[in-house]
């Protein structure tokens, strides 16, 4: 536990440290850079959650990337999905005719990654992917199957890499689990 969460370790622990996070994001952008060729590829980066994943994995995948940001809220601070999502900061290019693949932390009920594959398919790319760093299936309210899974992990409340509780504790470099 870093200096951010010292004083509240006790309701912290640590599902998946920080080397085995960085080995697999290593394995993702091989993968991505062998599926994908020397195509350029543009990324999507979720916001805000995806930030800390994104920027390793560019620089894993390699090559010709063009990296992109939408801003998305669905959680409002808590540990209880909204399911409501809401778009606070759209792309600033088309995707038409592009390989897109969109970066997500974590795919949770499905329902923000669902409703964001459609809203993008209207864009016309020339393919959409997604990899998601942390996937909880047994959440799921709609069917969701990213392409690209860093990890399956148990439904229980992560923060860290990125991940917050109430803008917090997104600047620990493993994951763990919250306990309330
Ligand atoms: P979904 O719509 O799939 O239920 O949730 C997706 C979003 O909910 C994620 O992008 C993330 O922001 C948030 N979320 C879901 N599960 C967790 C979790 O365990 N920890 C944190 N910090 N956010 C989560």
């Amino acid at each position: 536990m870093n200096a951010a969460a010292n004083k509240d370790s006790s309701q912290f622990r640590v599902l998946i440290p920080e080397d085995r996070l960085q080995a697999r994001v290593s394995e993702l952008g091989e993968q991505i850079r062998r599926d994908f060729g020397d195509r350029p590829i543009t990324c999507i980066c979720v916001l805000k959650g995806s930030f800390i994943f994104t920027a390793d994995l560019v620089r894993a995948v390699g090559g010709a990337i063009e990296t992109e940001f939408l801003g998305v809220s669905s959680y409002h601070g808590g540990t209880q999905t909204s399911g409501v999502v809401q778009i606070t900061k759209d792309l600033t290019t088309t995707i038409e005719d592009k390989d897109v693949i969109v970066i997500e932390d974590i795919i949770d009920t499905g329902l923000t990654m669902h409703y964001l594959m459609e809203m993008l398919a209207v864009r016309k790319p020339r393919s959409l992917s997604v990899c998601t760093l942390l996937d909880k299936p047994a959440n799921r309210e709609v069917e969701m199957v990213a392409d690209y899974v860093g990890f399956s992990i148990p439904d229980e409340f992560v923060v860290g890499y990125g991940l917050d509780l109430g803008e917090r504790y997104r600047n620990l470099p493993h994951i763990a689990v919250y306990t309330p």
